[in-house]
Protein backbone atom coordinates (compact mmCIF):
# COMPACT_ATOMS: atom_id res chain seq x y z
CA UNK A 1 0.00 0.00 0.00
CA UNK A 2 1.14 3.70 -0.78
CA UNK A 3 0.36 6.93 1.46
CA UNK A 4 -1.30 9.23 -0.31
CA UNK A 5 -1.99 11.32 2.33
CA UNK A 6 0.93 12.21 3.60
CA UNK A 7 2.70 14.23 0.33
CA UNK A 8 5.92 12.39 1.22
CA UNK A 9 8.49 10.99 -1.50
CA UNK A 10 5.49 7.57 -1.44
CA UNK A 11 3.03 9.63 -2.69
CA UNK A 12 4.81 11.37 -5.35
CA UNK A 13 4.92 8.73 -8.17
CA UNK A 14 1.11 8.50 -7.93
CA UNK A 15 0.88 12.02 -8.73
CA UNK A 16 2.82 11.85 -11.18
CA UNK A 17 1.27 9.06 -13.31
CA UNK A 18 -1.97 11.14 -12.37
CA UNK A 19 -0.53 13.78 -14.62
CA UNK A 20 0.41 11.73 -17.37
CA UNK A 21 -2.71 10.31 -17.65
CA UNK A 22 -4.57 13.82 -17.76
CA UNK A 23 -2.21 14.35 -20.26
CA UNK A 24 -2.71 11.62 -22.27
CA UNK A 25 -6.68 12.25 -21.83
CA UNK A 26 -6.40 15.45 -23.00
CA UNK A 27 -4.03 14.13 -26.31
CA UNK A 28 -7.28 11.33 -26.59
CA UNK A 29 -9.84 14.43 -26.82
CA UNK A 30 -7.68 16.08 -29.09
CA UNK A 31 -7.65 13.66 -31.52
CA UNK A 32 -11.19 12.08 -31.17
CA UNK A 33 -9.92 8.86 -29.30
CA UNK A 34 -12.52 7.13 -27.34
CA UNK A 35 -10.32 4.40 -26.16
CA UNK A 36 -6.64 3.56 -25.81
CA UNK A 37 -5.37 0.17 -25.19
CA UNK A 38 -1.65 -0.31 -23.81
CA UNK A 39 -0.20 -3.58 -23.58
CA UNK A 40 3.71 -4.35 -23.71
CA UNK A 41 6.26 -1.43 -24.55
CA UNK A 42 7.43 1.97 -22.97
CA UNK A 43 4.02 3.24 -22.23
CA UNK A 44 2.46 0.99 -19.81
CA UNK A 45 5.02 1.89 -17.25
CA UNK A 46 5.56 5.22 -18.18
CA UNK A 47 1.76 5.57 -17.83
CA UNK A 48 1.02 4.21 -14.99
CA UNK A 49 4.22 2.30 -13.14
CA UNK A 50 3.35 -1.48 -14.52
CA UNK A 51 5.70 -3.24 -17.18
CA UNK A 52 3.53 -6.07 -19.30
CA UNK A 53 5.23 -9.33 -19.44
CA UNK A 54 5.72 -10.07 -22.92
CA UNK A 55 3.96 -13.50 -22.92
CA UNK A 56 1.70 -15.33 -24.85
CA UNK A 57 -0.58 -14.63 -21.98
CA UNK A 58 -2.30 -10.96 -22.75
CA UNK A 59 -2.03 -7.72 -20.72
CA UNK A 60 -3.72 -4.54 -21.42
CA UNK A 61 -4.32 -1.16 -19.89
CA UNK A 62 -7.62 -0.17 -20.90
CA UNK A 63 -8.82 3.92 -20.87
CA UNK A 64 -11.97 5.11 -22.04
CA UNK A 65 -13.70 7.81 -21.43
CA UNK A 66 -13.57 9.45 -18.19
CA UNK A 67 -13.38 5.91 -16.32
CA UNK A 68 -10.82 4.65 -14.59
CA UNK A 69 -8.56 3.02 -16.37
CA UNK A 70 -8.47 -0.69 -15.96
CA UNK A 71 -5.83 -3.01 -16.34
CA UNK A 72 -6.76 -6.76 -17.35
CA UNK A 73 -3.96 -9.03 -17.05
CA UNK A 74 -3.42 -12.84 -16.14
CA UNK A 75 -5.01 -13.46 -12.51
CA UNK A 76 -1.73 -15.17 -11.18
CA UNK A 77 -0.15 -11.92 -12.31
CA UNK A 78 -1.99 -9.96 -9.95
CA UNK A 79 0.35 -9.77 -6.86
CA UNK A 80 2.84 -8.29 -9.25
CA UNK A 81 0.88 -4.92 -9.64
CA UNK A 82 1.39 -2.34 -6.84
CA UNK A 83 -1.48 -0.54 -5.64
CA UNK A 84 -2.08 2.95 -6.75
CA UNK A 85 -5.16 3.95 -5.35
CA UNK A 86 -7.48 5.70 -7.89
CA UNK A 87 -4.96 5.36 -10.51
CA UNK A 88 -5.97 2.26 -11.91
CA UNK A 89 -8.30 -0.81 -10.90
CA UNK A 90 -7.30 -4.61 -12.09
CA UNK A 91 -9.52 -6.83 -13.62
CA UNK A 92 -7.73 -10.32 -13.30
CA UNK A 93 -8.70 -12.80 -16.41
CA UNK A 94 -8.82 -16.84 -15.24
CA UNK A 95 -6.71 -19.63 -17.31
CA UNK A 96 -9.85 -20.55 -19.74
CA UNK A 97 -11.00 -17.40 -19.93
CA UNK A 98 -10.50 -15.36 -23.23
CA UNK A 99 -9.16 -11.82 -22.80
CA UNK A 100 -9.68 -10.51 -25.71
CA UNK A 101 -13.29 -10.51 -25.10
CA UNK A 102 -13.17 -8.85 -21.79
CA UNK A 103 -11.36 -6.06 -23.37
CA UNK A 104 -13.79 -6.18 -26.08
CA UNK A 105 -16.69 -6.67 -22.99
CA UNK A 106 -14.97 -2.92 -20.94
CA UNK A 107 -15.12 -0.83 -24.53
CA UNK A 108 -18.24 -1.48 -25.21
CA UNK A 109 -19.46 -0.06 -28.53
CA UNK A 110 -16.13 1.16 -30.10
CA UNK A 111 -15.00 4.37 -31.79
CA UNK A 112 -11.48 5.63 -32.50
CA UNK A 113 -9.00 3.21 -30.41
CA UNK A 114 -5.00 3.83 -30.14
CA UNK A 115 -3.46 0.76 -29.35
CA UNK A 116 0.17 0.40 -28.36
CA UNK A 117 2.42 0.22 -30.94
CA UNK A 118 4.39 -2.73 -29.61
CA UNK A 119 0.82 -4.93 -29.19
CA UNK A 120 1.29 -8.11 -30.39
CA UNK A 121 -0.53 -8.62 -33.75
CA UNK A 122 -2.01 -12.00 -32.64
CA UNK A 123 -4.06 -9.33 -30.11
CA UNK A 124 -4.27 -6.55 -32.17
CA UNK A 125 -5.81 -9.38 -34.92
CA UNK A 126 -8.20 -10.67 -32.78
CA UNK A 127 -9.23 -7.50 -31.37
CA UNK A 128 -9.72 -6.60 -34.74
CA UNK A 129 -12.49 -9.38 -34.75
CA UNK A 130 -13.60 -9.01 -31.51
CA UNK A 131 -14.74 -5.15 -32.06
CA UNK A 132 -15.76 -4.85 -35.94
CA UNK A 133 -16.65 -0.66 -35.06
CA UNK A 134 -13.62 0.34 -33.89
CA UNK A 135 -10.97 2.44 -36.08
CA UNK A 136 -7.48 1.81 -34.89
CA UNK A 137 -4.73 4.16 -34.46
CA UNK A 138 -0.83 3.49 -33.21
CA UNK A 139 -0.92 5.03 -29.31
CA UNK A 140 2.86 6.13 -30.21
CA UNK A 141 0.95 9.19 -32.21
CA UNK A 142 -0.82 10.31 -28.69
CA UNK A 143 2.39 9.22 -26.62
CA UNK A 144 4.95 9.80 -28.31
CA UNK A 145 5.07 13.40 -28.07
CA UNK A 146 4.08 13.30 -24.07
CA UNK A 147 7.07 11.33 -23.45
CA UNK A 148 9.45 13.92 -25.54
CA UNK A 149 8.73 16.41 -22.98
CA UNK A 150 10.65 15.49 -20.06
CA UNK A 151 9.85 16.19 -16.37
CA UNK A 152 12.45 17.57 -14.03
CA UNK A 153 12.27 14.22 -12.00
CA UNK A 154 12.45 12.28 -15.82
CA UNK A 155 15.70 14.64 -16.60
CA UNK A 156 17.28 13.99 -13.05
CA UNK A 157 16.67 10.31 -13.50
CA UNK A 158 18.68 10.23 -17.28
CA UNK A 159 21.28 12.25 -15.42
CA UNK A 160 21.91 9.95 -12.85
CA UNK A 161 21.87 7.30 -15.94
CA UNK A 162 24.67 9.46 -17.79
CA UNK A 163 27.26 10.15 -15.08
CA UNK A 164 27.70 6.48 -14.93
CA UNK A 165 28.46 5.64 -17.91
CA UNK A 166 30.77 9.12 -17.92
CA UNK A 167 32.68 7.15 -15.20
CA UNK A 168 33.12 4.09 -17.51
CA UNK A 169 33.69 5.87 -20.46
CA UNK A 170 36.59 8.08 -18.60
CA UNK A 171 38.05 4.33 -17.37
CA UNK A 172 38.40 3.47 -21.47
CA UNK A 173 39.97 6.91 -21.64
CA UNK A 174 42.52 6.77 -18.48
CA UNK A 175 43.33 3.60 -19.48
CA UNK A 176 42.42 1.77 -16.46
CA UNK A 177 40.43 -0.80 -18.82
CA UNK A 178 43.30 -1.90 -20.74
CA UNK A 179 41.97 -2.16 -24.50
CA UNK A 180 45.58 -3.63 -26.37
CA UNK A 181 45.94 -7.27 -27.24
CA UNK A 182 42.22 -8.18 -25.84
CA UNK A 183 39.56 -9.20 -28.07
CA UNK A 184 36.48 -6.24 -28.73
CA UNK A 185 34.22 -8.98 -26.75
CA UNK A 186 36.19 -9.18 -23.87
CA UNK A 187 36.18 -5.42 -23.86
CA UNK A 188 32.50 -5.34 -23.90
CA UNK A 189 32.07 -8.02 -21.17
CA UNK A 190 33.96 -5.63 -18.70
CA UNK A 191 31.89 -2.24 -20.00
CA UNK A 192 29.01 -3.83 -19.66
CA UNK A 193 29.63 -5.03 -15.78
CA UNK A 194 30.74 -1.37 -15.61
CA UNK A 195 27.40 -0.39 -16.35
CA UNK A 196 25.96 -2.52 -14.32
CA UNK A 197 27.81 -1.45 -11.31
CA UNK A 198 26.64 1.99 -11.72
CA UNK A 199 23.25 1.23 -11.18
CA UNK A 200 22.22 0.21 -14.31
CA UNK A 201 19.53 -2.47 -13.93
CA UNK A 202 20.54 -3.64 -17.68
CA UNK A 203 22.72 -3.20 -20.76
CA UNK A 204 21.43 -2.99 -23.63
CA UNK A 205 24.62 -2.97 -25.99
CA UNK A 206 28.51 -2.32 -25.39
CA UNK A 207 29.77 -1.70 -29.21
CA UNK A 208 33.34 -1.87 -29.00
CA UNK A 209 34.86 -1.61 -32.73
CA UNK A 210 38.20 -1.64 -33.54
CA UNK A 211 40.44 -0.43 -36.40
CA UNK A 212 38.09 -1.07 -39.53
CA UNK A 213 35.50 -2.77 -37.55
CA UNK A 214 34.78 0.93 -36.48
CA UNK A 215 33.34 1.83 -39.96
CA UNK A 216 30.31 0.05 -39.17
CA UNK A 217 28.09 2.39 -37.18
CA UNK A 218 26.55 -0.72 -35.73
CA UNK A 219 29.37 -3.44 -35.76
CA UNK A 220 28.88 -5.18 -32.36
CA UNK A 221 31.81 -6.59 -30.68
CA UNK A 222 33.84 -9.37 -32.60
CA UNK A 223 36.32 -12.11 -31.35
CA UNK A 224 39.33 -9.39 -33.08
CA UNK A 225 41.99 -8.45 -30.95
CA UNK A 226 42.50 -5.08 -30.88
CA UNK A 227 46.12 -4.32 -32.03
CA UNK A 228 48.34 -0.93 -31.28
CA UNK A 229 47.82 1.64 -33.84
CA UNK A 230 44.15 1.29 -34.30
CA UNK A 231 40.67 3.45 -33.49
CA UNK A 232 38.70 2.15 -30.84
CA UNK A 233 35.29 2.68 -30.95
CA UNK A 234 33.28 2.35 -27.78
CA UNK A 235 29.69 2.85 -27.60
CA UNK A 236 27.01 1.65 -24.48
CA UNK A 237 23.75 2.36 -22.73
CA UNK A 238 21.41 0.65 -20.76
CA UNK A 239 18.76 1.31 -18.66
CA UNK A 240 18.50 1.88 -14.48
CA UNK A 241 16.73 0.23 -12.24
CA UNK A 242 13.28 1.06 -11.16
CA UNK A 243 13.00 3.03 -8.30
CA UNK A 244 9.91 3.34 -5.80
CA UNK A 245 7.55 2.34 -8.85
CA UNK A 246 9.08 4.87 -11.69
CA UNK A 247 10.39 3.21 -14.53
CA UNK A 248 14.09 2.93 -15.52
CA UNK A 249 15.72 5.76 -17.66
CA UNK A 250 18.27 4.96 -20.33
CA UNK A 251 22.43 6.17 -21.07
CA UNK A 252 24.00 6.24 -24.58
CA UNK A 253 27.21 7.37 -24.89
CA UNK A 254 30.12 7.12 -27.25
CA UNK A 255 33.85 7.89 -26.54
CA UNK A 256 36.77 7.22 -29.28
CA UNK A 257 40.04 6.15 -28.15
CA UNK A 258 43.52 4.94 -30.06
CA UNK A 259 45.86 2.40 -28.99
CA UNK A 260 48.89 4.90 -29.70
CA UNK A 261 49.47 8.12 -31.78
CA UNK A 262 47.06 8.08 -34.67
CA UNK A 263 47.77 8.98 -38.01
CA UNK A 264 48.15 12.84 -38.68
CA UNK A 265 45.02 12.25 -41.56
CA UNK A 266 42.86 10.46 -38.80
CA UNK A 267 43.87 13.01 -35.80
CA UNK A 268 42.71 15.79 -38.19
CA UNK A 269 39.68 14.24 -38.98
CA UNK A 270 38.77 12.94 -35.22
CA UNK A 271 39.29 16.91 -34.23
CA UNK A 272 36.35 17.87 -37.88
CA UNK A 273 34.32 15.56 -35.78
CA UNK A 274 34.98 16.70 -32.29
CA UNK A 275 34.04 20.64 -33.36
CA UNK A 276 30.92 19.45 -35.31
CA UNK A 277 29.92 17.22 -32.29
CA UNK A 278 30.82 20.33 -29.78
CA UNK A 279 28.65 22.54 -32.60
CA UNK A 280 25.52 20.88 -32.42
CA UNK A 281 25.11 20.37 -29.32
CA UNK A 282 25.13 24.38 -28.92
CA UNK A 283 22.63 24.43 -31.73
CA UNK A 284 20.21 22.47 -29.91
CA UNK A 285 18.13 25.26 -28.47
CA UNK A 286 14.81 25.62 -27.95
CA UNK A 287 12.99 26.61 -30.76
CA UNK A 288 15.38 25.35 -32.99
CA UNK A 289 14.53 22.75 -35.50
CA UNK A 290 15.61 19.36 -34.80
CA UNK A 291 17.02 19.31 -38.38
CA UNK A 292 18.66 22.43 -38.55
CA UNK A 293 20.85 20.88 -35.57
CA UNK A 294 21.47 18.05 -38.01
CA UNK A 295 22.54 20.13 -40.34
CA UNK A 296 24.87 22.26 -38.29
CA UNK A 297 27.23 19.01 -37.56
CA UNK A 298 26.70 18.00 -41.55
CA UNK A 299 27.85 21.73 -42.32
CA UNK A 300 30.89 21.23 -40.14
CA UNK A 301 31.74 18.07 -41.39
CA UNK A 302 31.35 18.83 -45.15
CA UNK A 303 34.35 21.64 -44.44
CA UNK A 304 36.78 19.04 -43.67
CA UNK A 305 35.35 16.92 -46.51
CA UNK A 306 33.86 14.40 -44.31
CA UNK A 307 30.20 14.73 -45.08
CA UNK A 308 29.59 12.08 -47.70
CA UNK A 309 30.80 9.36 -44.57
CA UNK A 310 28.48 10.76 -41.98
CA UNK A 311 26.00 7.95 -42.88
CA UNK A 312 23.31 8.15 -40.30
CA UNK A 313 20.87 10.81 -38.66
CA UNK A 314 22.46 13.37 -35.48
CA UNK A 315 20.73 11.61 -33.02
CA UNK A 316 17.45 10.40 -31.15
CA UNK A 317 15.14 11.09 -28.34
CA UNK A 318 15.84 8.97 -24.86
CA UNK A 319 13.91 8.27 -22.14
CA UNK A 320 12.28 5.21 -20.89
CA UNK A 321 13.33 4.06 -24.56
CA UNK A 322 16.46 3.62 -26.04
CA UNK A 323 15.40 5.29 -29.31
CA UNK A 324 11.72 7.52 -28.97
CA UNK A 325 10.69 10.78 -30.42
CA UNK A 326 12.45 13.63 -31.22
CA UNK A 327 14.49 12.19 -34.16
CA UNK A 328 17.47 14.77 -34.88
CA UNK A 329 17.32 14.15 -38.77
CA UNK A 330 16.71 16.12 -42.07
CA UNK A 331 12.86 16.31 -43.01
CA UNK A 332 12.09 16.47 -39.03
CA UNK A 333 11.12 20.54 -39.21
CA UNK A 334 9.81 20.30 -35.24
CA UNK A 335 10.93 22.53 -33.00
CA UNK A 336 13.11 21.59 -30.11
CA UNK A 337 10.92 22.49 -26.79
CA UNK A 338 12.19 22.49 -23.07
CA UNK A 339 12.01 19.03 -21.60
CA UNK A 340 13.13 17.23 -24.73
CA UNK A 341 16.00 14.66 -24.27
CA UNK A 342 18.15 13.15 -27.46
CA UNK A 343 21.64 12.01 -28.66
CA UNK A 344 24.06 13.93 -30.42
CA UNK A 345 26.38 11.89 -32.32
CA UNK A 346 27.97 12.51 -35.28
CA UNK A 347 30.41 10.06 -37.13
CA UNK A 348 32.16 9.05 -39.94
CA UNK A 349 32.63 5.66 -41.26
CA UNK A 350 35.07 5.02 -44.16
CA UNK A 351 34.55 1.54 -45.27
CA UNK A 352 36.90 -1.39 -44.91
CA UNK A 353 39.39 2.05 -43.09
CA UNK A 354 37.94 3.23 -39.70
CA UNK A 355 35.39 5.18 -38.54
CA UNK A 356 34.65 7.47 -35.37
CA UNK A 357 31.59 8.89 -33.70
CA UNK A 358 30.93 11.15 -30.52
CA UNK A 359 28.01 10.88 -28.43
CA UNK A 360 26.17 12.54 -25.87
CA UNK A 361 22.64 12.90 -24.24
CA UNK A 362 21.51 16.61 -24.07
CA UNK A 363 18.43 18.39 -23.00
CA UNK A 364 16.97 21.27 -24.35
CA UNK A 365 15.97 23.84 -21.25
CA UNK A 366 14.89 27.46 -21.15
CA UNK A 367 18.59 27.79 -19.98
CA UNK A 368 19.82 26.01 -23.36
CA UNK A 369 21.23 22.98 -24.34
CA UNK A 370 22.18 20.75 -21.09
CA UNK A 371 24.98 18.28 -22.31
CA UNK A 372 23.96 15.31 -19.45
CA UNK A 373 27.39 13.58 -20.78
CA UNK A 374 31.03 15.33 -19.74
CA UNK A 375 33.14 12.61 -20.10
CA UNK A 376 36.24 14.21 -22.20
CA UNK A 377 35.46 14.61 -26.01
CA UNK A 378 39.35 14.33 -27.59
CA UNK A 379 40.32 11.20 -28.80
CA UNK A 380 42.32 9.55 -26.08
CA UNK A 381 45.74 7.93 -26.88
CA UNK A 382 46.30 4.70 -24.66
CA UNK A 383 49.41 2.91 -24.62
CA UNK A 384 47.79 -0.25 -23.38
ZN1 LIG B 1 21.34 2.80 -32.92
ZN1 LIG C 1 25.07 5.24 -28.75
ZN1 LIG D 1 22.54 6.86 -29.55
Amino acid sequence: MTDRGGGGPSAYPEAMFERRLARLRAAMAQADVETTLLSVGADLPWLIGYEAMALERLTMLVVSGDCQPKLVIPAFEVPRVVDRGDLFSVVAWGETENPVSVIADLVGPAGRVAIGDHTWSRFLVALQDAMPSARWLTAGQLTSPLRAVKEPEEIERLQFAASGVDRVAAALQGGEIPLIGRTEADVSAEISRRILAEGHAAVNFAIVASGANAASPHHHASDKVIEPGEVVLCDFGGKTAEADGRPGYCSDITRCMHTGEPSAEFAEAYEALRQAQGDAVVAATVGNEAQAVDAVARDRLAQADLDQWFLHRLGHGIGVEEHEDPYLVEGNAEPLVAGNAFSIEPGFYVADRWGARIEDIVVATEDGPLALNTADHHLAIVEA
